[in-house]
């Protein structure tokens, strides 16, 4: 059955939208918001002033609620005035299970929302830059898919993967249309085809979810996002929560399925404030999209810079590797993210592995560094007891690599350099961390690392610690800051394997070769990054602005070679040992 015919032939039209936008007011769920002055915060239960909400993005000035909002609504408070151009809009469905009365029912729909369908979709400016939008509205049917809206997302993707443009969905939807039975789980594929085509070009699908994404749109669409956020405390997943209760016969958790716990459990990237996702897209389209490359080559870098002259290393350094041990271990010594706070600018932390748990002691996410995009992550370090926890002391978990791979064939999709920063005791030794493959994880990431069509740069700050460092160090270059070390395991385990005693780990250190210095004679390293003294708060922004510089110098140096080369290159470099 040819869908596609059963459609009208569709134009491009532009709607009168303030006509559209008096139709809609801030729905809740109960649905029984009083007109007029006042209205009811369906979350914290108090009265509030409807002009106070309406001037608040449509959040409860008092307890922070984001309350469901109509597309066109969403459509106002995200792109450029007067910039949005509707697409197909007099599509209607061909009621395929001849469902009774469920033409009337959308036909009294229709008259009630002003809107033709659950989903709105076009085109848009953000800030000036192009991209494909389409908004679910909850009002029309609990934003369900059927045909109509199944066809709209296919060709709203489809026209932008012509067009070469990115695409922005705002899902909200109580999951595929029941009343168009088996032709509405069709869509569920017939989108994620579209989606994969768009991806296979190289073009970026940002998925905002929003209150509430439930069943077959969570199963498609909503969840392919390269990048995926969340409006605060949106119910999001695949069985809805009474479904949930109904088949384990237990009482849910408080907070479960939303925003906050899809974060936590590894599959979002973030969540955003309704009043920052205009901001925030436009900055995330920007970073897919940067055509300002202000630095070209390495030779048009070295017309306008000297080159950067090695930093002589202290003569007379009589600091002994056990001392090394010791700084590079130290509470004081800054972490990943005091480096790319100062190293980058408009970095955008992106979270989760998609599958099981975000790991805090791996961050990573998007940045520039003179005007150019990368993908940076690192192993983090707490600052405190409570931080430290959250953290894990910087050992990572499976899925914290799983992450930043992640993160990394992210970057190489969008062909962005990827900086890495190690520091990292190793990784975690923990009977859950062997049940989801620790082993494995680290593998795959030195598997994948090999192939990444980007170059790979990997700086050592602190402890390079093992495995669970090499597992981000696959790099085309590999540097350390004076006093961080790297190692097969650290002097401790060395001391007790070999001398079975962990009291020689001294001893060890100065056998092991560890130190920066002696890994640049071995030619395990490029390059020593200097620090005047032991680095920390005092001197960050010196040794910070050492690294700026010759992470430009490297990306110059990179930019004029083929992906092929880039490859091959980081191939030798390690067949080499
Ligand atoms: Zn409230």
């Amino acid at each position: 059955m040819a869908l596609k015919e059963m459609f009208k032939k569709t134009t491009y039209i532009s709607i009168e939208r303030s006509q559209a936008l008096k139709s809609e007011k801030a729905v809740t769920p109960s649905d029984n918001v009083p007109e007029g002055l006042w209205m009811k915060c369906g979350n914290c239960g108090d009265a509030v002033y409807t002009e106070d909400v309406e001037n608040n993005g449509h959040v409860c000035p008092k307890c922070g609620y984001n309350f469901r909002i109509g597309a066109w609504q969403r459509i106002e408070m995200v792109v450029d005035e007067e910039s949005f151009v509707e697409w197909d809009r007099d599509l209607v469905t061909s009621n395929p299970l001849n469902f009774p009365g469920y033409v009337d029912k959308l036909t009294a729909l229709k008259e009630k929302t002003q809107l033709d369908e659950a989903i709105v979709t076009g085109e848009a400016t953000i800030h000036g830059q192009r991209t494909a939008i389409g908004v679910c509205d909850s009002r029309f049917l609990m934003g369900s898919m059927g045909e109509v809206v199944g066809e709209k997302v296919t060709r709203l993707v489809e026209r932008a993967t012509e067009n070469e443009i990115p695409v922005i969905i705002f899902a909200c939807s109580g999951g595929a249309r029941m009343q168009e039975g088996i032709v509405s789980l069709m869509q569920m594929a017939k989108t994620s085809q579209a989606i994969k085509k768009h991806n296979d070009k190289g073009l970026l699908y940002v998925s905002v979810l929003t209150d509430p994404t439930t069943g077959g749109v969570t199963a498609s669409f909503a969840m392919l996002g390269d990048i995926i956020l969340a409006e605060p405390g949106a119910l999001i997943g695949f069985a809805g929560p009474r479904v949930i209760e109904q088949t384990i016969g237990q009482k849910l958790p408080e907070g479960f399925q939303r925003s906050e716990f899809l974060l936590e459990k590894g599959l979002i990237d973030g969540i955003v404030k309704r009043r920052d996702l205009r901001e925030t897209l436009s900055e995330i389209i920007r970073m897919h999209t940067a055509k300002t490359d202000r630095i070209n080559t390495y030779e048009h870098y070295l017309r306008k810079n000297a080159p950067i002259a090695a930093i002589p290393l202290k003569k007379n350094d009589t600091v002994s590797c056990w001392n090394k041990v010791q700084i590079s271990r130290s509470a004081q010594r800054p972490t990943a993210l005091d480096y790319i706070n100062l190293i980058f600018k408009d970095f955008i932390e992106l979270h989760g592995d998609r599958a099981f748990r975000d790991d805090g002691a791996i961050v990573g996410g998007i940045a520039t560094v003179g005007g150019r995009p990368v993908t940076v992550i690192g192993q983090q370090k707490g600052k405190n007891t409570k931080d430290n926890i959250l953290r894990n002391f910087g050992m990572p978990n499976p899925e914290g690599y799983r992450k930043a791979l992640r993160l990394m064939k992210q970057a190489e999709r969008f062909n962005r350099p990827i900086i890495c920063f190690v520091d990292t005791p190793g990784a975690f030794c923990g009977i859950e961390a062997e049940e989801r493959g620790q082993g494995e994880a680290i593998a795959r990431n030195l598997y994948e690392m090999s192939g990444l069509k980007v170059p790979v740069l990997t700086i050592v700050i602190g402890e390079g610690g093992s495995g669970g460092a090499l597992a981000m160090a696959v790099g085309n270059e590999v540097w350390m800051l004076e006093n961080s070390t790297y190692s097969i395991l650290s002097p401790e385990g060395f001391a007790s394997i070999l001398w079975k005693d962990s009291k020689r780990a001294a001893e060890a250190s100065e056998v092991m070769k560890i130190t920066a210095k002696d890994l640049k004679e071995l030619g395990i390293i490029e390059k020593i990054i200097p620090e005047p003294s032991p680095a920390s708060e005092d001197n960050l922004s010196d040794i910070a602005g050492f690294m700026k510089g010759y992470i430009k110098e490297f990306l110059a140096l990179y930019k004029s070679k083929t992906k092929e080369e880039i490859v091959e290159q980081r191939y030798d470099r390690f067949r080499n040992f």
